[in-house]
């Protein structure tokens, strides 16, 4: 029997369009035996129109874990996708401890004040080599906190197509290397897809280098809309296996265990 979870759903507490019952029904005609939510929040406030109104959390945890009580017939997890922020460290400290969360998932979205994400503008002008390295450098101080149990979307960078013109092996070394230190996970983003990159994030070329330092990974889909639940993951699934991947991570009250790898 396949065991399948994906731990990064938006629902209208953040930026996604639908009530978390509706994801569930989705994780439920597919097989999946979890389903985790991961709103999201920015520790700083952010734009309310994709985060979290501080205020809205009670809310949210509240409604999740009722969900989690309600159902027997799948695992129910209670996750939030924080943004990373230097200097916000005691907020994030606190919400992370205000809640039974299940795990964290900690993403970088923010180079400075603006985001490499919401469009290419960001990118146009600028130095592509030393993005990519402060990126890289941003997500690796950020697994260092111990705030994060899984490292969202860790080169989320690519989602223009701004490639750097050095090579950057040593980047994704340094962030294997980094997440094994400070024993984190990090998820296969199938979302990247859907985005200009049409690609999932980490770029498979370097799945391998996190396999080798032993990095644990779980297959998620980030998805805004129940129809994206689990999207792609088989392949995601097979792209692990193929760079040396045996098992994945599942979650529970911040504890992490590690079961087969799904998938053909
Ligand atoms: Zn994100
Ligand atoms: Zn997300």
């Amino acid at each position: 029997m396949i065991y399948g979870t994906d731990y990064h759903v938006h629902t209208i507490y953040s930026d996604g369009k639908r009530e978390p019952e509706t994801y569930i029904e989705a994780a439920l005609k597919l097989g999946l035996r979890e389903i985790g939510f991961s709103d999201h929040l920015n520790p700083a406030g952010g734009p309310p129109d994709w985060c979290m109104p501080h205020d809205r959390l009670p809310q949210y945890a509240e409604h999740v874990l009722r969900l989690k009580r309600d159902h027997k017939d799948i695992a129910v997890r209670l996750g939030l996708e924080i943004d990373y922020l230097p200097g916000t460290e005691g907020v994030t400290d606190r919400i992370i401890n205000s809640f039974p969360f299940d795990y964290i998932v900690g993403s970088v979205h923010y180079l400075g004040d603006e985001t490499v994400d919401l469009g290419p503008e960001f990118y146009i002008g600028k130095d592509i080599d030393l993005i990519y390295e402060n990126y890289f450098n941003l997500v690796c101080e950020a697994a260092s906190t111990g705030f994060f149990d899984i490292m969202g979307h860790p080169d989320l960078v690519r989602i223009h197509r701004y490639r750097p013109v050095a090579d950057i092996t040593h980047l994704y070394s340094m962030m294997a290397s980094a997440f094994e230190i400070h024993d984190v996970a990090f998820e296969l983003n199938t979302n990247g897809r859907n985005k200009p990159l049409r690609d999932f994030y980490p770029d498979s070329h370097y799945l391998h280098l996190f396999a080798e330092h032993g990095v644990p990974v779980t297959v998620n889909s980030d998805a805004h809309f129940p129809e994206r639940v689990g999207q792609f993951f088989s392949e995601g699934y097979d792209l692990l296996k193929r760079a040396g991947y045996r098992e994945m991570a599942v979650f529970s009250g911040r504890e992490r265990f590690m079961i087969p790898l799904q998938g053909r």
